[in-house]
């Protein structure tokens, strides 16, 4: 159980790229950042309008002369400050994510970046190398795996529970753009975009979360290789996809599917991933974020509930208002960037992480999957072997 006590002697002086009136994640960054008091928001360049920017910053509680123009201005700002920010969140639209990171790194601050992390691997590669030269932490806000379920799924499957496992069936396939909507809402029209999404559009927005639930669940299964098709049912899309399905072969034998969508009609989310062993599976939905479902084969179905003492520590530790009460997508968040304020800490001192989080590696883990997941598709649906 946790009851909010500090787990960073000083919260951070944190400040955010983007998020600001209007966007669909800020609120969330900021909700999990605060809500543990280990970090505290000081500065922003929170909108692409240096205005509204202004006027949102100042609405938040943010010193009018800390809400600057643009990130640069900020950075360049904040460094000249004997109290100037120590960490930065990047929730703008996917094509600043690079620059961004790269420069708030430069400026010697630890970054929570916004998937994707950047469009191509080379670009990974260079975050990676500069963010271990300047011992920064970048977390990368692969959300769901924040919900404590998530961690008693990993525990079940570490201890064997499932035996060997033999697939792993995932998807994230919403019905909420199953027409054009991006002719009327701002935050689609970029999301079709490629100069300003990236390479894909449901593949790295929505697949890439339960891609990540995955790598938590199962840290040693590597994607040896994978084949993938993707459409674009609302035509103008192109070469953007808002259908696809992704066929993987992991290093151990087992198989991987993983289906992003944003044109399945009347869903609501349909994120999910089970995983099926050699002697049971079990399932997470986040619209049932509190639930994992344990099936052992000839058993009656168990309906394993947050909270609960049957579960792990590991799985009860971040439990903040007890079983049965429900907690969600907000509590989720905090946990992560409870962790992100960890190693943060922990880098600032010198000390190595010894607990998960979707670190820069997972970014570009999710980087790599989109690349080779378009390189199939777009050659026909070959299988492609994994970088
Ligand atoms: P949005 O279009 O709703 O909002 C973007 C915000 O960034 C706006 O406030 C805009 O003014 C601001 N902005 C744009 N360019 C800027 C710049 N150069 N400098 C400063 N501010 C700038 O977008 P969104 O839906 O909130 O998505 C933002 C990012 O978050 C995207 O990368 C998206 O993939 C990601 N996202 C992640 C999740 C998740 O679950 N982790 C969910 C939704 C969105």
């Amino acid at each position: 159980m946790y009851y909010g006590e500090k787990r960073i002697e000083q919260p951070l002086r944190w400040a955010m790229a983007g998020g600001g009136r209007g966007s669909q994640i800020g609120y969330i960054h900021r909700s999990a950042a605060l809500r543990d008091f280990n970090f505290e928001l000081v500065a922003g360049a929170f909108d692409i309008d240096p205005e509204r920017g202004r006027d949102f910053g100042s609405m938040l509680h943010v010193d009018p002369d800390r809400c600057y123009p643009d990130y640069k201005t900020m950075f360049d700002e904040e460094s000249r400050r004997p109290d100037g920010i120590q960490a930065v969140s990047v929730a703008t639209p996917n094509g600043t994510h690079f620059e961004i990171t790269k420069a708030a790194l430069n400026a010697g601050l630890h970054v929570v970046c916004e998937k994707p992390l950047c469009f191509t691997t080379e670009e990974a590669r260079e975050l990676e190398a500069l963010a271990a030269e300047k011992n920064r932490v970048v977390g990368v806000t692969y959300g769901y795996a924040g919900h404590q379920m998530i961690e008693e799924a990993r525990r079940l499957i570490q201890e064997g529970v499932l035996g060997e496992i033999r697939i792993v069936n995932m998807q994230f396939s919403h019905g909420f753009h199953n027409a054009a909507v991006e002719n009327t809402t701002a935050s689609t029209k970029w999301r079709v975009d490629p100069k300003v999404a990236g390479p894909s559009y449901v593949l790295g927005d929505l697949g890439t979360h339960p891609l990540y639930l995955s790598e938590v669940m199962l840290p040693n299964l590597k994607v040896k290789r994978l084949m993938c098709s993707r459409q674009s049912f609302v035509k103008s899309r192109a070469p953007l996809e808002d259908n696809s399905m992704t066929v993987m072969e992991y290093d151990n034998g087992a198989v991987g599917y993983v289906w992003s969508c944003c044109v399945n009609c009347g869903s609501m989310h349909g994120q999910k991933i089970r995983v099926i062993g050699e002697k049971a599976s079990l399932e997470w939905w986040d619209e049932h974020p509190n639930q994992l479902t344990l099936e052992v084969q000839g058993e009656p179905v168990r309906i394993l509930e947050r909270g609960m003492g049957y579960l792990e520590p590991s799985a009860l530790s971040d439990d903040r208002i007890g079983a049965g009460h429900p907690e969600g997508l907000f509590e989720a968040w905090s946990n992560l960037y409870s962790r992100f304020a960890c190693a943060m800490d922990a880098a600032d001192r010198g000390e190595a992480v010894e607990f998960w989080y979707p670190d820069i590696h997972a970014g570009a883990e999710g980087v790599r999957w989109v690349e080779d997941c378009v390189r199939s598709a777009d050659n026909g649906a070959v299988w492609v072997d994994c970088q």
